[in-house]
């Protein structure tokens, strides 16, 4: 049942979030089947507007299976009691369509798979020179400073940063659309732990091969879950950490030494700012050491196998990565905030009302964070549409009105 609803999603996700374009994804699922009459939209509404929890308590009776999928679904951010995360938790229908991957050699592979891909088509990336600021004229983006100085002249440029950078990007000349933007950035996500280690986790009575060519969702219980995100709502370390490990290396031996492994521990919700006052710095290697326990409570052994860390905390992604309060997905991912509510409703169209030449797409943009790569495909689209014969004649006669008002 929920298949094709995840498909829909999928579908709804690569289009503009117009009223229209939800139609075209979701009214196919109603249609009459089996001898059964259309399903009422509102029918459809109930479901997708329920949450993740009620979902899997109507359709499973294990709580280590419902915890391990309500984990799962959890990977977005909000927690599965929050209103609109069934379709969260249903996601995991999909990996029967497209089971999870990873590059070899890393997730960057696929970044320089698509500067390949832009280079062969005749673009160019250009790196380490920062854009500074965005150049407007007569109400129009003409182009972007770096920080060195240079003048990059573009009668249209696409922001896929945060959107909080863009309107700084854009300074004075941010039109009351983006400078009055304030999307729900959040108090921070997880925290990471890159652990070099001499062997593969190792969980008792489970077939290694299944085990390390998945998500590791090592939570028994919905109630650590839910305790967690309390801790968090409360600006508190969670008490029990709950962790998902990953361990790549299993399968790409181009990720770590001979006899050596890779192991990845996300962990969820860790606050950015902490209600009393913790600095993240001080914090991170005990929190660490925290989570590596948690995995070890599955895994025994894991904690000695481990030979060195990298630990991301919130503060660390926000430092490294840009990513504000270390929001890996920009903006919150409730249902407030997404399809034309993301980032905010004047935004949601990949245009900046009042500042024209100027796009949106990433993570802060429908369908939000996650590497799918749909924001840019949309937002290129708008451009090209926008582009069209009709829009450079709207062009001419704006550039024309604007010059007899001169
Ligand atoms: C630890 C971690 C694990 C994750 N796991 C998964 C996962 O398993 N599956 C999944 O789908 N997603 C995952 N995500 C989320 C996913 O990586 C992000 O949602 C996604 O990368 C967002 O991509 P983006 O290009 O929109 O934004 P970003 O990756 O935030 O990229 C924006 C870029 O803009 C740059 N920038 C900012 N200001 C400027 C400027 N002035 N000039 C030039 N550049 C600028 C930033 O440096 C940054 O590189 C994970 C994220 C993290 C941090």
């Amino acid at each position: 049942m929920w298949a094709p609803r995840s498909r829909a999603v999928v579908d709804s996700f690569a289009r503009r979030p117009t009223v229209g374009g939800l139609a075209r994804s979701f009214w196919p699922l109603g249609a009459p089947a089996d001898g059964r009459p259309r399903t009422p939209g509102g029918d459809l509404a109930v479901d997708f507007l329920g949450s993740g929890d009620a979902l899997l308590d109507r359709w499973f009776t294990s709580e280590r299976l419902k915890a391990a999928l309500a984990w799962f679904g959890a990977q977005s951010g909000p927690p599965m009691s929050e209103p609109g995360t069934a379709a969260m938790v249903a996601w995991a229908t999909l990996l029967h369509d497209v089971p999870p991957g990873h590059p070899v050699g890393g997730s960057g592979g696929l970044t320089q798979a698509l500067r390949r891909r832009l280079e062969a088509d005749g673009g160019h990336v250009a790196l380490g020179d920062a854009a500074a600021r965005l150049l407007v004229e007569d109400g129009r983006v003409t182009g972007v400073e770096t920080a060195s100085g240079r003048r990059v002249a573009a009668p249209v440029v696409v922001a896929a940063c945060h959107v909080l950078a863009t309107r700084d990007l854009a300074g004075e000349h941010a039109p009351p659309s983006l400078a009055d933007a304030a999307p729900p950035v959040g108090n921070g996500f997880g925290l990471v732990v890159r652990a070099l280690t001499d062997a593969p986790p190792s969980y008792p009575g489970v077939d290694p091969a299944a085990a390390l060519g998945g998500l590791q969702l090592l939570c028994t219980d919905r109630a650590q879950l839910a305790a967690a995100h309390g801790d968090w709502l409360a600006g508190r370390l969670p008490r029990e950490p709950v962790p998902l490990a990953m361990c790549f290396s299993a399968t790409d031996d181009t990720l770590a030494p001979p006899g050596q492994h890779v192991v990845t521990v996300w962990g969820q919700w860790y606050p950015y700012a902490l209600a009393d006052g913790g600095d993240w710095d001080a914090l991170a290697e005990a929190e660490a050491d925290r989570l590596i326990g948690a995995v070890d409570r599955f895994a025994p052994g894991f904690a000695a196998s481990v030979q060195r860390t990298y630990v991301q905390t919130p503060l660390l992604l926000e430092r490294e990565l840009s990513l504000l309060r270390g929001n890996v997905m920009h903006v919150e991912m409730g249902l407030a905030s997404m399809f034309a509510f993301r980032p905010t409703p004047a935004l949601s169209g990949y245009r900046v009302p009042g500042l024209a030449g100027l796009y949106l797409a990433g993570a802060s943009t429908h369908p939000g964070g996650g590497v799918s790569g749909n924001s840019g495909r949309t937002a290129a689209r708008v451009v090209l549409g926008d582009r069209g014969v009709p829009a450079r004649a709207r062009e001419a006669l704006r550039r024309g009105l604007a010059r007899v008002r001169r």
